[in-house]
C-alpha cells in the first residue's frame, strides 16, 4: 500500500500542473445578447461547471446560457462562433465530467418549451405518443404520465438527468432502456455551410447500443417522441418505488457520483471486477471508489477531475492486468479530451510498475 501511494501522488503533481482556469472576457457580440431583455439573466459568464453536474467537479464555462427555444440555440451558437467559441448542451449533468481549468466555450441548457412535454397524439384507446423537450427532467415526464393514466416509461423515473441526456446516453436498466420506446428525434445538425439545420432522425440513425450513441458533438438533441401506453398506474408505481429500494440498498445513490464510472463488460460486472482487484473504497484525493458498489466513484471531499480520472486510470489498469478486459468508461468527459489524460495516467501507472 505505501508504494502505491508514492506512485498516485507522483501523477497527482504532474495533473495540477495542466490546468490553467478559464478567464474569459466576452466581445460586444455576446455581451449585447446577454444584456438582451429577453435573455433576461440566462447568459452569464465565467459559471462555476462544478454548480452544473451531480459530480460536483469542474472549472468554469466561459459562457453559460439557459436557452427556451431552437431558435435562441442558433443564435447564441452564431454569437459564440463569431467569438471562437463552440456550444455544447448539458442536460442535469448527471453523466459528466468536466474539466478542472473550465470550458472555453459555450455550455447551454435547455429550458422553457425545450423542456415542455404533452400528449402528442393517441394512437388508439391504448397507446399514444407523448413529445419530449430534450431539457426535461426524466423524473418529471413518468410522473406526468402516471397522473395522465399512461405508463412505459418507468425505467427512466430513477436515471438522474433529461430527455436529452438520456437519448444520448441510450439510458436504462435491466428492465428497459431508451432504444425500446424511442420513435424519433429532433435535432438541429450541422448544415455544412456555417450553419444548423433542423431535421427529424428515426432511431436507426442514431446508432443506440447499450449506453452509447452515435450521436456526435456537434448535433444538438431539441427533444423526440416516445410510444406509451394504458396500463395499471398503481402497479408502475410500485414499479418505480422497487426501484429506488433496491438503489438505496446497493448504490451510494444520493452522494456525489455519475451512477457507472465503467459500462459493464460483456457477461459481467464492472463493479465486480473493480471490488475483486481490491479498489473498493480506495481514494485517490477526494475521488473514492464507493464502499457500497464499485463502480460508483464519489466526489466525497472536494475532488477534481485529475483525483477522478486518476481512479479511473487505476481501476482499468488494475482490471486489464488481472482479467484482461478494458473497461470502456460510461461517463462522458465534455470540453475535453479526458479519455486522452486517462490513458496518460495509466501509462504512468504502468511505467512506476503501481
Ligand atoms: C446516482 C446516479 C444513478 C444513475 N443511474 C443510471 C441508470 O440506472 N441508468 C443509466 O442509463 N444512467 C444512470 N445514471 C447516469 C445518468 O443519469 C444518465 O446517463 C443520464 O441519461 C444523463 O442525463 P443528463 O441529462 O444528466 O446528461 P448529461 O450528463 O448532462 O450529458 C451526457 C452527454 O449527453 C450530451 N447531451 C445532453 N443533452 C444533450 C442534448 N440535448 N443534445 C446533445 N447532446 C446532449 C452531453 O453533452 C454529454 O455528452 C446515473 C447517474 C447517477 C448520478
Amino acid at each position: 500500500m505505501p508504494e502505491q501511494k508514492r506512485c498516485l501522488s507522483g501523477i497527482q503533481r504532474t495533473s495540477q500542473q495542466m490546468t490553467d482556469t478559464v478567464n474569459f472576457e466576452p466581445g460586444e457580440g455576446l455581451l449585447a445578447l446577454a444584456a438582451e431583455s429577453r435573455f433576461g439573466a440566462r447568459v452569464v459568464f465565467n459559471e462555476p461547471l462544478a454548480k452544473h453536474c451531480s459530480l460536483r467537479i469542474g472549472g468554469p464555462a466561459a459562457v453559460w446560457a439557459e436557452v427556451e427555444t431552437a431558435e435562441e440555440l442558433v443564435e447564441l451558437a452564431r454569437a459564440g462562433e463569431a467569438e471562437g467559441l463552440e456550444l455544447t448542451i448539458a442536460g442535469l449533468g448527471s453523466n459528466t465530467l468536466f474539466p478542472d481549468e473550465g470550458i472555453r466555450g459555450i455550455v447551454a441548457r435547455l429550458t422553457g418549451e425545450l423542456a415542455a412535454f404533452e400528449i402528442a397524439a393517441e394512437a388508439d384507446d391504448d397507446t399514444a405518443v407523448m413529445r419530449i423537450g430534450a431539457g426535461a427532467v426524466n423524473a418529471h415526464v413518468v410522473r406526468a404520465l402516471h397522473k395522465g393514466g399512461w405508463v412505459g416509461a418507468e425505467f427512466l423515473a430513477l436515471i438522474p438527468g433529461t430527455f436529452g441526456g438520456a437519448v444520448v446516453m441510450n439510458a436504462g436498466t435491466k428492465e428497459a432502456e431508451l432504444s425500446e420506446v424511442l420513435l424519433d428525434v429532433d435535432v438541429l445538425e450541422p448544415d455544412g455551410a456555417g450553419g444548423y439545420r433542423r431535421s427529424t432522425w428515426e432511431p436507426a440513425k442514431l446508432g443506440l447500443s447499450y449506453r452509447h450513441s452515435e450521436v456526435s458533438d456537434d448535433v444538438l438533441v431539441l427533444g423526440g417522441r416516445i410510444r406509451i401506453r394504458r396500463g395499471d398506474v398503481d402497479e408502475a408505481r410500485q414499479a418505480v418505488r422497487r426501484d429506488k429500494a433496491r438503489r438505496n440498498r446497493t448504490q451510494p445513490y444520493k452522494l456525489a457520483s455519475v451512477g457507472s464510472t465503467f459500462a459493464n463488460p460483456k457477461g459481467d460486472y464492472a463493479g465486480r471486477v473493480i471490488e475483486e482487484v481490491g479498489l473498493k473504497g480506495h481514494a485517490i484525493g477526494g475521488a473514492r471508489i464507493s464502499e457500497l458498489h464499485a463502480n460508483f466513484f464519489i466526489n466525497e471531499n472536494g475532488a477534481t477531475a485529475a483525483d477522478f480520472l486518476e481512479l479511473m486510470a487505476l481501476a482499468r489498469s488494475r482490471v486489464r492486468h488481472r482479467f484482461g478486459l478494458e473497461l470502456r468508461p460510461e461517463v462522458r468527459f465534455v470540453g475535453f479530451d479526458g479519455f486522452k489524460r486517462m490513458l496518460e495516467y495509466e501509462r504512468r501507472l504502468e511505467e512506476q510498475g503501481c
